[in-house]
C-alpha cells in the first residue's frame, strides 16, 4: 500500500521509535502517548483492519498477541497492560492499517471505556 502511513513506517520512509521487530511484525512508540507506555504493534504486511482479515492472516495476528507482554515489560509495564485494536468507524480507527495499542506503565490504565 503506497500511501498507507504504517506501510511507510515499515519501509523506513517515515521515522518511528521502533521497540521490537521480527520478520512479520513491527512495534513502535505511539507519537501521541496516552499512558507512560504506549506502543503500537502492527503486521508488516498491509491489513486494513480486523474487518478485512482472512484465514491466512491468523498467524501474524497471533504473533502480535504473542509478543505483546515482552514489549510491555521491556517498555516499563511489568505488571500488565491493556491491548486495544480499534476497528472501523464504530471502533474509532484512524489509521487504516491494523494496529494493536499496548498501553500501560506503573499505574493501572483506568476504566476500560468512558461513559
Ligand atoms: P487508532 O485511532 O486506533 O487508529 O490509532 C492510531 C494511532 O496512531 C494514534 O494513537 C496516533 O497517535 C498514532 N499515530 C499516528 N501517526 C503516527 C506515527 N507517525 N507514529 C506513531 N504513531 C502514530
Ligand atoms: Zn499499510
Amino acid at each position: 500500500m503506497q500511501d498507507c502511513l504504517f506501510c511507510r513506517i515499515v519501509r523506513g520512509e517515515i521515522p518511528a521509535a521502533k521497540v521490537f521487530e521480527d520478520d512479520d511484525v513491527l512495534a513502535f512508540k505511539d507519537i501521541q502517548p496516552q499512558r507512560p507506555v504506549h506502543v503500537l504493534v502492527i503486521p508488516k504486511k498491509h491489513i486494513t483492519s480486523l474487518a478485512h482479515v482472512g484465514e491466512a492472516d491468523a498467524p501474524v495476528l497471533g504473533r502480535m498477541l504473542a509478543v505483546a507482554n515482552q514489549i510491555a515489560v521491556d517498555q516499563g509495564s511489568p505488571d500488565g497492560f491493556r491491548s486495544i485494536i480499534n476497528t472501523g468507524r464504530v471502533g474509532g480507527q484512524e489509521v487504516m492499517h491494523v494496529h494493536m495499542h499496548i498501553v500501560g506503565g506503573q499505574e493501572p490504565v483506568g476504566p476500560m471505556l468512558k461513559r
